[in-house]
């Protein structure tokens, strides 16, 4: 399915995207659980409207002036907006509201309608105390949707759905202003009906917003390609408790630090990122995908390393390892062990047709020289068409019993293969010393001259407390990963759950530096507690 053509559709609390794409489980991933030992369903999830919420702390008077600013309609304190906007999208957020825990909901959901009314709710929070949670699209992985609430007289939420304007496109210097609310497939259509594609594809697509893709710094499939998010960031628009922030009036400056760049990846702690003006390019006149083997990771690894650092690059470039490979996860149906055995890589190149034809030509050449052997059209197209279909595996695997999720770092391409050695010797020791060994897949699914992101996906049986067990895993991971010197995360963000490690990578004076910034532009340290950095006292 084209991209444009996905559905924005309202979310689950817990069941993702659309439900016309839930089906089920593959018979091969159930016989794939069965290996690894799950026996018994999980228990079954309280459906949504049995799942109790705290009752709401928020003052009458907090709620009447939240209501003065944007209106009493778009002030929500019911069942199904807080439950809807209670933490993200990790693995332990869906174990927790499966099973009734959402201590987390906010007390209120705000709906604001323009800038002006984003500043005028952060300044009405400030006075009475209430913490912010600054929301796109939702789908954090990383608990960055649940802030610390101690000291604070409430937790609101700042839904910003209704900020989905494509505000401006200048053809000529192929830029567009686009408004923090809209959703991947909204900002994409709208940015087509004028010739021009934003090029952002992350697996969350669906589901993610504008806004979110700045503040976390999101990384699409298509990076190799179009690049990350932040860097096709060219000016923003940031609403704190004290005013409004614009940065960016030309594509470069030389004047002074780039202050956008401390915005880009500040997860709502500096303030609330209302439109941003984004380099576009046209709408590709042609697009390829391929397949191709590689006799071992290390061979596909060193092809891509070629492709990333003396070119040239094509648009998608990822490589599965052997396991991966095999599962295929994309395209289910094809699971277990049917393929060809080795590491499959996917290239993808879109642009003008001759454009891409001499691209393509060039690429092959060197995939071919680096041992490769080419598989056609078909895989490539068949990971196009599947995209975005893994997420849907995971609601059906959870009630099945099995345990899955990811996590994702970065490293100099001299360091790879021994982090992605560590991260799975770690996370295997951990879960199978637990009685729960895992399988453990993982791809390159991001390629720079000087190294690459490594995605790893770890299936087991779920223990009878999985929260612990994933906590206690993802632990060993993260060890792992700082113990290579690695990246903590690579596009996934700090959250909450990345915080103590991100304070390790950058250090203490760092930390007290982003501490500082955030005590002048948001002294009530209302935006977002414990997100990104230590709750103020904590
Ligand atoms: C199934 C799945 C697949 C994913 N795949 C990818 C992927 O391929 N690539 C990738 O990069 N990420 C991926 N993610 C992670 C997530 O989608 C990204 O981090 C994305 O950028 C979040 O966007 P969002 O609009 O949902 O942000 P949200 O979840 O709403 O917010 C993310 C953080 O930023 C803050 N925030 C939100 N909006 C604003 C704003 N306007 N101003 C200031 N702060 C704000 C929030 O408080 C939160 O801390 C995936 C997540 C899921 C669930």
């Amino acid at each position: 399915m084209a991209e444009t053509e996905l559905p924005v559709v309202g979310f689950h609390p817990y069941l993702w995207g659309d439900p016309a794409h839930h089906s089920g489980l593959p018979p091969a991933i159930h016989a794939a659980l069965s290996g690894l030992g799950v026996t018994a369903p999980s228990r079954p999830a309280v459906p949504p409207d049995a799942v109790p919420l705290p009752p709401v702390a928020l003052s009458e008077q907090a709620r009447a002036a939240l209501a003065t600013e944007v209106g009493a309609e778009h002030v929500d304190s019911g069942h199904d907006a807080r439950l809807a906007h209670t933490r993200g999208w990790s693995t332990p957020d869906l174990l927790r509201l499966r099973a009734g825990d959402a201590a987390d909901a906010p007390d209120a959901v705000v709906f604001p309608g323009s800038h002006d009314e984003v500043v005028a709710v952060l300044r009405v929070c400030a006075e009475h105390r209430i913490a912010v949670v600054p929301y796109s699209g939702g789908t954090s992985v990383v608990g960055g949707l649940a802030p610390a609430r101690a000291g604070f007289a409430g937790v609101v939420t700042l839904d910003l759905r209704r900020l989905d304007a494509l505000v401006e496109v200048d053809p000529v210097s192929r830029t567009a202003v686009l408004q923090a609310g809209l959703r991947g497939p909204q900002a994409e259509r709208l940015l087509r009906e004028q010739g021009f594609t934003l090029g952002h594809f992350p697996q969350s697509y669906e589901g993610a917003s504008i806004g979110g893709y700045a503040a976390a710094r999101s990384a699409g499939q298509s990076s190799a390609g179009y690049g990350r998010f932040d860097e096709m960031v060219v000016g923003l628009v940031l609403a704190t408790p004290r005013g409004t922030v614009e940065l960016g009036t030309a594509p470069k400056s030389a004047a002074g630090p780039d202050l956008r760049q401390l915005v880009l990846g500040s997860e709502g702690v500096l303030g609330v990122i209302t439109s941003v003006r984004v380099r576009v390019r046209p709408v590709p006149g042609e697009r390829v995908f391929e397949g191709w083997r590689f006799p071992s990771f290390e061979a596909g690894a060193a092809a891509l390393r070629r492709l990333a650092q003396d070119g040239p690059l094509p648009t998608v470039l990822r490589l599965s390892d052997e396991l991966e490979t095999a599962v295929n996860l994309a395209d289910p149906a094809a699971a277990l062990g049917s393929g060809p055995g080795g590491c499959l890589a996917i290239t993808g190149y879109e642009g003008d047709p001759a454009e891409v034809a001499a691209r393509r030509a060039a690429a092959t050449e060197v995939l071919l020289a680096a041992g490769g052997t080419p598989l056609g059209a078909g895989p490539g197209e068949s990971w196009r068409a599947g995209r975005f279909r893994a997420p849907y595996l995971r609601d059906p695997i959870l009630a099945a019993g099995g345990l899955v999720e990811t996590l994702e770092t970065a490293a100099f391409w001299s360091g790879l293969h021994r982090l992605r050695a560590a991260v799975t010797e770690a996370l295997t020791t951990e879960l199978t010393g637990r009685g729960t060994p895992p399988v453990v897949l993982c791809h390159i699914s991001h390629v720079y001259e000087t190294g690459a992101s490594l995605y790893f996906t770890v299936v087991c049986a779920q223990a009878a407390d999985p929260l612990a067990q994933w906590a206690a895993a993802k632990t060993a991971a993260n060890l792992a990963i700082r113990s290579c010197g690695a990246a903590i995360t690579h596009h996934h963000g700090v959250g909450t759950d990345h915080r103590a490690a991100y304070a390790e990578e950058i250090g203490p004076l760092a930390v007290e530096a982003l501490n500082a910034v955030k005590q002048v532009l948001d002294p009530a340290g209302i935006l977002n507690p414990g997100v990104l950095l230590p709750p103020a006292g904590g």
